[in-house]
């Protein structure tokens, strides 16, 4: 097992670790299915957040939401992709970080996820904080105390 003897890190701010809202790839709500999709293969992302017009995290979008929702009884039907709205399929129960919360939250929610939204207090969209990110201040920590 990992031990660390000092434990002033986890009580660092995640806001320094986030990849900011302006280099975050993202659909909007009442964009159809078919551009998020768009969005997705072209980026090779396998999740982006759904944003309102005022730049509030709405939800979460993914390929596999995508496809599930266009699944017929004997094949997938492409055709609706134009029909379907991004609000209609992407998970809203999302965890909920915050840019003042700290490293300890990011990691124990990081186990569970790749990445989490991250927002200001009222919601707007800051950015996210991946997965690597941590793992890779984490090692940075680790080699260096
Ligand atoms: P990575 O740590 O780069 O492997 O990213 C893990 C996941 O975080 C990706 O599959 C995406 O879902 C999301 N992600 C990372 N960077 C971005 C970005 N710039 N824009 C949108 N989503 C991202």
């Amino acid at each position: 097992m990992i031990s660390v003897n000092n434990r002033d890190f986890l009580h660092v701010p995640i806001a320094d670790y986030i990849i900011p809202a302006e280099k975050v790839a993202h659909v909007q709500i009442g964009n159809n299915a078919e551009h998020a999709l768009l969005v997705l293969t072209k980026t090779g992302y396998s999740a982006i957040p759904v944003l309102d017009t005022k730049n509030h995290l709405k939800g979460l979008l993914g390929i596999g939401m995508i496809t599930d929702s266009i699944l017929g009884m004997e094949r997938i039907e492409y055709e609706r992709l134009e029909d379907l709205r991004v609000d209609d399929i992407m998970d809203v129960a999302i965890p909920r970080i915050i840019t003042t919360d700290k490293f300890q939250k990011g990691l124990d929610l990081l186990i569970n996820h790749t990445f989490l939204c991250v927002t200001e207090e009222d919601g707007t969209f800051a950015g996210i904080l991946t997965r690597r990110v941590m793992l890779k201040e984490f090692k940075k920590y680790i080699y260096t105390n």
